[in-house]
């Protein structure tokens, strides 16, 4: 076996049948894509769809929605429900974001995640 330097079609030198430094570019962009799929199986396990939002409004919402399964009052979210429709609950996920609940009456059940913009239209009482 020659231990020679060759040039690899890629334009990298180096030994072996392949080029290390490309193999590892890879390797590196394989975990990237592993990492990326596996943050994306998550959002099937989610009752309302997260996926547009976010990565840190989207990890804070499932905290409360996961507490929400376990503690019905609302208020320990800071939420408010909605002065025109008294069953809706709006709860802050972030400075932006709000989490809006249908109340089922022992339940919170999560609808969907409005951004600031959206939840203008729809202020909540106190
Ligand atoms: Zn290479």
């Amino acid at each position: 076996m020659s231990r020679r330097k060759k040039s690899f079609s890629c334009g990298h030198k180096g030994f072996g049948q392949i080029c290390h430094r490309c193999a590892q570019e890879q390797a590196e962009f394989n975990e990237h894509k592993r990492v990326k799929q596996e943050w994306e199986q998550t959002f099937t396990l989610d009752p309302i769809d997260l996926r547009t939002l976010p990565k840190n409004v989207v990890l804070k919402a499932r905290n409360i929605i996961q507490s929400l399964q376990n503690e019905y009052n609302y208020r320990n979210f800071h939420g408010k429900r909605l002065r025109h429709d008294r069953l809706i609950v709006s709860i802050p996920v972030t400075r932006n974001y709000r989490l809006i609940c249908r109340d089922l009456g022992s339940f919170l059940m999560p609808e969907q995640i409005v951004s600031h913009e959206d939840y203008n239209i729809c202020k909540p009482g106190s």
